[in-house]
């Protein structure tokens, strides 16, 4: 077969504009494609929602891949291996009450299930504000992160969600907007960010997924973002929490949506 050029590009184009026209009005827009953010899609696709993902990094996974320290080996611990199961993630006994798994593979299969699920990630592209209409976010604003990051002087574009996840991570970019940007209150004992706090695997771990609320109208924070807006420990390489949250996160808008998991 000779093969050509020309339609290879348009067939990229074409396809890549109808993926980017569907995701800019969603139901359910994820901010960061981190393991509570790709577990959040897979539980919301799940149930019938039309779900995107933006994340600005060109690997979906977040910090999954390295395990701890670069040993890209994760602990997850007995409540999320149900998740785990769901999902497809191999793993190993370790233990009481522990579970371990391939890193590489974890992320994987995390973004395998999600995806053939029918959830869309949009990788490279970053979240840098909020559409914030009549009280609530509406949406997000987007922009290439190679565009952000060479600082160039370009408009963003935006697409609109019913409802938006917040799931950053450690630097929680969604929460920080609403703070500092927007400069509204958010449903935190300050109404602003509390702050992570040190160490403490047992706490931390408990508080993210207690902590997976929504933190505005129409946002809701997933992962290791719900401990650094609420002021809870941070909690190491151990990664059921994010799992927990993720589909804590799912359960929780399709309630407000009014939907049902099929
Ligand atoms: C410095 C450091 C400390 C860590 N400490 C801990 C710890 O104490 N406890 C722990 O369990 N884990 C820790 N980790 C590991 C890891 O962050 C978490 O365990 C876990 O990966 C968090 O899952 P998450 O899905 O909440 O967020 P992450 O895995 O961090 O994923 C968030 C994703 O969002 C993306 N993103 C961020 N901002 C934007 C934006 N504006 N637009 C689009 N995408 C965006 C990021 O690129 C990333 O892929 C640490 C990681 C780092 C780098």
């Amino acid at each position: 077969m000779k093969l050509d050029e020309i339609r290879v590009t348009r067939l990229i184009v074409a396809s890549y504009a109808k993926k980017l026209a569907e995701v800019a009005d969603t139901d359910v827009a994820i901010a960061g494609g981190g393991p509570a953010g790709i577990t959040a899609a897979y539980y919301l696709v799940r149930a019938g929602l039309r779900v995107a993902v933006f994340e600005r990094k060109l690997s979906i996974g977040g910090g999954m891949w390295g395990g701890g320290m670069m040993f890209n080996e994760i602990v997850v611990q007995d409540p999320a291996k149900a998740i785990l199961d769901d999902m497809g993630v191999l793993s190993v006994k370790a233990g009481k009450g522990y579970w371990t798994a391939d890193a590489v593979h974890a992320v994987a299969a995390l973004t395998y299930k999600a995806t053939a699920a029918g959830a869309r990630f949009m990788n490279c592209i970053s979240v840098e504000d909020v559409m914030l209409q009549d009280g609530r976010v509406t949406g997000l604003v987007i922009q290439w992160s190679p565009v952000e990051v060479s600082g160039l002087h370009v408009d963003p574009l935006t697409i609109r969600a019913r409802a938006v996840v917040e799931a950053t991570g450690h630097p929680a970019e969604v929460a920080k907007v609403l703070v500092n940007k927007a400069q509204v209150k958010l449903n935190t004992p300050s109404g602003g960010l509390e702050g992570e706090r040190p160490m403490d695997a047992t706490r931390g771990e408990l508080a993210i997924v207690e902590n997976t609320r929504e933190i505005f109208p129409g946002v809701y924070a997933a992962g290791m973002v719900c401990n650094a807006v609420y002021g809870a420990p941070r909690m190491g390489p151990i990664f059921g929490g994010m799992l927990l949250s993720g589909r804590k996160v799912a359960e929780l808008i399709l309630a407000d949506l009014g939907k049902r998991r099929k």
